[in-house]
């Protein structure tokens, strides 16, 4: 059973100490066989990891904790190796809005999950998922608004052209709270005045609030695709080797005859069935060489 953990912590770190911290935790996770991608910045440090016990987590935890001091953590699990390596890389930005003049600095109107529900429940609010479309697209809380966003800095234009009232109470959220942390303030920036954000994001939701107002899977960007409500690896969904997107159509490869998985929309655009863009590649050529035979 691989444990894994998602976790991130704004933090001023000088640029000078940068490559120093990179190295050290690079060979503190990979002396613990750990996999799995951090960044690190002088905005602070982000990462999800995977460890082989919850005993060698709990050391990569310790350690970050020795450096950074507290921090919150989003765990899931999963029978397979959900990264192909372990890497640690120093960003501008470790989340990009593309924007270095936003950075988080402490709580801004956090809620917990039983907060977020209790505010739904008994206010009026705007609920706004900040994530992608291909996230929202399997799984989206109860009533949310969504930007149906490409990437994540297109979330600052969307605002500005939104029509949300800069009066009304919005609830964000996004996969494990970080995107939020600099979405909240992009809205502030642009006038809005009752922002609130889901401390941990949906991770930390589904973990404390399961069956309530979350609907679907949770996109996750590893090899699980997204995760279900026992926050287990996805049974349904799958990378269409097409466009990237999750898929949840099972195919069986023209070119290969091997079992695979496609999104809706490549099996309507592309009018083909293959597990791979090769095999789509040498389909057609099949086909082109017998449309000149006839
Ligand atoms: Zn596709
Ligand atoms: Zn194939």
């Amino acid at each position: 059973m691989f444990h894994i953990s998602a976790h991130y912590k704004f933090f001023p770190l000088e640029e000078a100490t940068l490559e120093e911290l990179r190295s050290s935790l690079f060979a503190f996770g990979e002396g613990l066989n750990m996999s799995g991608l951090v960044i690190v910045g002088a905005e602070g440090l982000n990462g999800t990891v995977a460890a082989q016990s919850e005993e060698v987590l709990q050391k990569w935890k310790d350690h970050l904790e020795s450096i950074f001091g507290e921090i919150t953590y989003k765990d899931s699990f999963a029978d397979t190796q959900p990264f192909k390596r372990w890497f640690v890389k120093i960003r501008t930005e470790i989340v990009s809005l593309g924007d270095t003049e936003v950075v988080p600095n402490g709580k801004n109107n956090h809620l917990s999950p039983e907060e977020w529900d209790h505010m739904i429940d008994t206010e009026d609010v705007v609920i706004l998922d900040t994530r992608n479309e291909y996230e929202t697209e399997i799984g989206i809380f109860e009533g949310a608004t969504d930007p149906k966003l490409h990437c994540f800095q297109d979330f600052p234009e969307y605002v500005k052209k939104c029509d949300i009232p800069k009066d009304k109470k919005v609830l964000m959220y996004c996969t494990g709270g970080i995107r939020c942390e600099k979405a909240s303030i992009e809205m502030q920036r642009q006038g809005y005045e009752n922002v609130y954000q889901l401390d941990g994001g949906i991770l930390r939701y589904m973990q404390e609030r399961p069956q309530k107002k979350w609907k679907g899977e949770c996109f996750v960007f590893d090899h699980r695709v997204a995760v279900n409500e026992d926050l287990m690896p996805s049974q349904r969904y799958g990378l269409c080797p097409h466009c990237g997107d999750p898929g949840d159509q099972n195919i069986t490869c023209e070119h290969c005859q091997k079992p695979g998985m496609m999104c809706m929309r490549c099996i309507k655009s592309l009018n083909r069935q293959t597990c791979s863009k090769d095999c789509a590649y040498r389909r057609n050529l099949v086909l082109q060489k017998k449309a000149l035979v006839r």
